[in-house]
């Protein structure tokens, strides 16, 4: 009987063959959608600061509705009435939907000049400048502020935007451990010793910059600023943080975690954030200094070549500052932000006591459950989908593995019901995939 070198038949050979080859694509395909939410579901959002905050849910043909769990209205300014809503409606009567121009040409409309002074005011920086997505606010202004010759040294759970933005700067790049200090140290050692020699100053690169986010959207991680501002000045380095998920969502004021450690604004050489979370709305912004935000004016692709953020959407912007400062005279932002704290230490509380394991901190309103397993992620968000609680699937690469988790986005809209029913849900569903652990794994916090 004929066999091959290892003594088994061929066919045999070639079916192992195959069936490797239909497992790796599988698990390829798998990879190519990393946040699986429901593959084919149709979401209308349809948020209100009231019990009819949720989704219509399309699935399967059916539409139903589901408390939302899942999107990033951290302070509920994402409604369709009210204020905010009002604002962008009058707001499209007076100058359209678009300027049809870039910021540098004719773009530039009152609301536009309106709103930055009131973001360098909120964050207490000199200046700001605003863009019309967030995304391109990072990819396109880092490559403003670094250019080859500079060293970045960036957290490995970095948003896309930011990596993009690193990689397109043509700057050298070092990853230190996801908030962990004593490894940014250690780089920062590392880049002083083993750099280009050629420099005369106090470290061979042209500069270094630090670039971290204030919380992290898949670990829920509130970033070590205190410790961070303290190494940027031992090694006098730079210090970019993107806001997008802190600001409005942390601190007493909701001026992010900058508010949340009571830190100078002005430690931080670059303040970014992004509308698309707290304020409802869409776009980013850019705030330090007057020479740091002139130069970006000048330089930068975002203010040059793209059109200047919609006018209706400055309007909304706009309005939601106004309350959070409590320039509309009511105490409406303060309310909003205590909402989302208590909601947040209500929920994480809550969890713990039913017995799964989240990650972060106890005042972030991005938490994630631990499913760990990358066939349990489906099963977890399809389920609790049946039970109409919309939450968001999140598996490899954008985490480890074997770190599989559904994430959930607390809001000041969400009601004390509301929360209930979903931890009762997720409590029962927990129960059912076998997600309660007597032993908690280490917090990366
Ligand atoms: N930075 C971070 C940390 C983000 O999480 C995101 C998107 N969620 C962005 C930037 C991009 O912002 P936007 O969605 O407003 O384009």
């Amino acid at each position: 009987k004929e066999t091959n070198r290892e003594g088994y038949p061929p066919l045999y050979n070639k079916f192992v063959t195959f069936y490797s080859l239909y497992l790796y694509r599988r698990i390829k395909d798998c990879w190519n959608y990393p946040i699986c939410s429901v593959p084919g579901a149709e979401l209308v959002l349809k948020n209100r600061v009231s019990e009819d905050y949720g989704w219509t849910f399309k699935f399967t043909g059916e539409k139903t509705k589901c408390l939302n769990l899942g999107s990033y209205n951290y302070l509920g300014f994402a409604e369709s009435e009210g204020p905010c809503a009002d604002a962008a409606v009058e707001s499209i009567e007076k100058y359209g939907v678009s300027t049809c121009s870039s910021r540098q040409k004719y773009g530039t409309c009152d609301l536009h000049v309106e709103l930055e002074q009131l973001t360098a005011e909120f964050l207490g920086t000199e200046d700001a400048i605003t863009f019309g997505m967030g995304f391109a606010t990072n990819a396109l202004n880092i490559p403003v502020i670094l250019s080859p010759g500079c060293l970045v040294i960036s957290d490995e759970k970095n948003h896309a935007s930011l990596i993009l933005g690193i990689r397109m700067s043509g700057a050298t790049v070092k990853v230190f451990h996801h908030n962990d200090v004593d490894h940014l140290e250690k780089r920062l050692q590392e880049a002083i010793v083993y750099g280009q020699p050629k420099c005369k100053t106090h470290t061979p690169w042209k500069k270094i910059l630090i670039v971290v986010e204030g919380v992290y959207s898949m670990e829920g991680t509130v970033v070590r600023l205190p410790e961070i501002i303290e190494l940027k000045k031992k090694y006098k380095a730079y210090l970019y943080l993107d806001e997008a998920h802190s600001v409005g969502a942390m601190g007493k004021c909701g001026r992010g975690v900058v508010d949340y450690y009571g830190c100078n604004p002005k430690d931080i050489d670059i303040l970014m954030g992004t509308f698309t979370k707290s304020f409802g709305s869409a776009g980013g912004y850019i705030a330090g200094s007057r020479s740091l935000i002139s130069h970006i004016r000048k330089h930068s692709c975002a203010s040059k070549y793209a059109t200047a953020m919609s006018p209706p959407v400055a309007a909304q912007i706009i309005t939601v500052f106004k309350i959070l400062m409590g320039k509309d005279g009511t105490d409406e932002g303060k309310k909003r932000i205590e909402r989302l704290a208590r909601n947040t230490k209500y929920f994480r509380r809550r969890l713990a006591q039913i017995g799964v394991i989240t990650y972060g901190n106890e005042d972030s309103p991005v938490v994630p459950i631990l499913v760990y397993l990358f066939s349990k992620i489906s099963s977890m968000v399809r389920t609790l989908i049946k039970h109409k609680v919309a939450t968001v699937g999140v598996g490899y690469p954008a985490t480890p593995l074997m770190q599989g988790r559904i994430r959930i986005c607390l809001s000041a809209a969400h009601t004390k019901e509301q929360l209930d029913y979903a931890l009762e849900t997720i409590d029962k569903v927990a129960d059912e995939l076998g997600l309660k652990y007597s032993r908690k794994p280490r917090d990366p916090n």
